[in-house]
């Protein structure tokens, strides 16, 4: 019997366009492992939602594998030590994986490859993250060129189908209890709402793809209303790998309509994101623009700063959709877009809060916590980031809930709310509230406060 073949799974759990489990089944036995590897990525190990996503999206990778008579080995620790000890363990000497680009990962395959004969493959982007550049061969750093020259690729590589056979090896190498990982949450068990609203895992995600095909030509108008189910929900999917994005594109390509091509362009925003962040590893810890250090209030040693993110998190700010945004995420660990752009905002502009600590709570609460995307989403509402200075622009809640009809939304998420008649329920007034907490500060005055900062912040430039 020949050597086994090691599948190193991360960010890539499905059987179908799996390029590196594709070439694996067809040079051997298979082994596929995971490694949890809390270590490595520091303080971006996975959040408290996407543990319970990985768990659930494990267990049904596993049973998948089960129908080839296989399964996935489960180890913790060090990737590169556990791989290493895994070949030892198999006489494996060929390591294929899915190319990863989180600084972390990307420092794992440099380490591995110098151990192992490792085999990476594309897969997890529309392109290859650093393949699109400028005609100096520069990679881009702002969205609209990215995307203009990325379009002239597509479509994307062809998919792969999910492997005929997969080879067992003679013998099965020790493996982790999944139970014994302890992702699930226990006391208390915070995750009713979000098993609630979501289901993993490969199936499920081709499912999803299979009903946005007949929702996508409707994106462009319902896109930004969130009390419509009105986008794909595929984030999380995306993000573990439950799906690929060359098969996300083929489905629907070929539909001559609005929707389609507004969606791609979206699609193409979550290149765009890994792109900057293969260009600048810290995006996710540093503004990439110096000068804003005195615009924010420090929770550390601001008790008013420290109650007014408490606030926030918990969804008592007063602007209902604000809360109506947070108390989605906390309940379902996802957050509609649009609102996600409004209480982001609210958070760097109305509280001058460090957009870094809204980025650590959506990495925690996220069922589709991603290193690039929700880094380059946040620089890009505060006004920190590569592309153009946004600081100024300073979203209104109460006109943006109007603007895009989010009453139903908010009766959804708050519950205080949910008798109340659509006028009213986008900015009650004090009289009326029936115990939902008065505005933590007023639009007028948080904006004069924050173009203030800013000019400050300009001034001492
Ligand atoms: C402050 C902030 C933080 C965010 N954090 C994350 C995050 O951690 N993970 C994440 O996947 N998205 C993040 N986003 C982007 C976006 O909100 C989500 O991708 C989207 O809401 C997911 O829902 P959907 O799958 O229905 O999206 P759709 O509108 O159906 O879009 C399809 C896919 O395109 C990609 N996409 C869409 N919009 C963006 C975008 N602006 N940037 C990058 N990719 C995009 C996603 O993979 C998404 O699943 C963030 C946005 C903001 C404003």
């Amino acid at each position: 019997m020949t050597a086994p073949v090691i599948v190193w799974l991360r960010r890539d759990l499905r059987l179908a366009d799996q390029p590196a489990l594709y070439a694996a089944a067809n040079a051997g036995p298979v082994i596929p492992v995971y490694v949890l590897d809390d270590d490595a990525a520091g303080d971006h190990a996975y959040g408290g939602a996407s543990r319970w996503w990985l768990h659930h999206s494990l267990q049904n990778l596993s049973r998948s594998l089960t129908k080839f008579g296989s399964r996935v080995v489960l180890r913790r620790g060090d990737a590169v030590s556990e791989l290493c000890k895994l070949a030892e363990e198999t006489g494996a000497v060929t390591v294929h994986a899915i190319r990863h680009y989180e600084p972390w990962w990307r420092k794992a395959q440099g380490k591995l490859a110098k151990e192992l004969d490792l085999q990476l493959h594309d897969g997890n982007y529309l392109m290859p993250p650093g393949a699109v550049t400028t005609g100096s061969g520069d990679p881009y750093k702002i969205f609209t060129p990215f995307s203009r020259s990325l379009l002239e690729f597509m479509p994307p590589r062809e998919c792969r189908p999910k492997p005929e056979t997969i080879q067992s090896p003679k013998s099965w190498p020790e493996s982790d209890r999944l139970d014994d990982w302890h992702l699930l949450p226990t006391k208390p068990d915070w995750s009713g709402g979000i098993a609630e609203f979501w289901e993993v895992g490969e199936e499920a995600a081709q499912m999803r793809l299979e009903e946005w095909s007949r929702g996508v030509k409707d994106y462009e108008a319902a896109r930004n209303l969130p009390s419509q189910d009105g986008s794909s929900r595929l984030s999380p999917h995306l993000h573990l790998g439950e799906i690929s994005p060359a098969q996300v594109w083929h489905r629907l390509d070929g539909q001559q309509n609005k929707g389609w091509q507004t969606f791609a362009r979206e699609l193409i925003w979550r290149d765009y994101a890994q792109n900057v962040i293969c260009q600048f590893p810290s995006y996710a810890r540093a503004s990439y623009r110096a000068g804003f250090e005195t615009v924010w209030r420090d929770p550390t040693n601001d008790p008013q700063a420290a109650a007014d993110l408490v606030a926030w998190q918990r969804g008592k700010t007063g602007y209902p959709i604000v809360d109506a945004g947070m108390r989605q995420l906390w309940k379902t660990g996802w957050m509609h877009n649009r609102v996600r752009m409004i209480a982001a905002s609210f958070l760097i502009k109305h509280l001058l809060i460090d957009w870094r600590y809204g980025e650590r709570w959506f990495w925690d609460c996220l069922v589709d916590a991603d290193f690039a995307n929700n880094a380059v989403n946040w620089q890009w509402v505060a006004g920190t980031g590569v592309d153009s200075n946004m600081f100024v622009r300073i979203m209104a809640p109460l006109s943006q809930s109007e603007k895009f009809d989010a009453a139903g939304y908010i009766r959804t998420y708050v519950p205080e709310l949910a008798d109340f008649p659509a006028s009213p329920i986008h900015d009650p007034p004090d009289e009326i509230r029936r115990g939902y907490p008065s505005k933590i500060i007023g639009h007028r005055e948080a904006r004069e406060r924050a173009l203030a900062a800013y000019q400050v912040a300009k001034d001492n430039a």
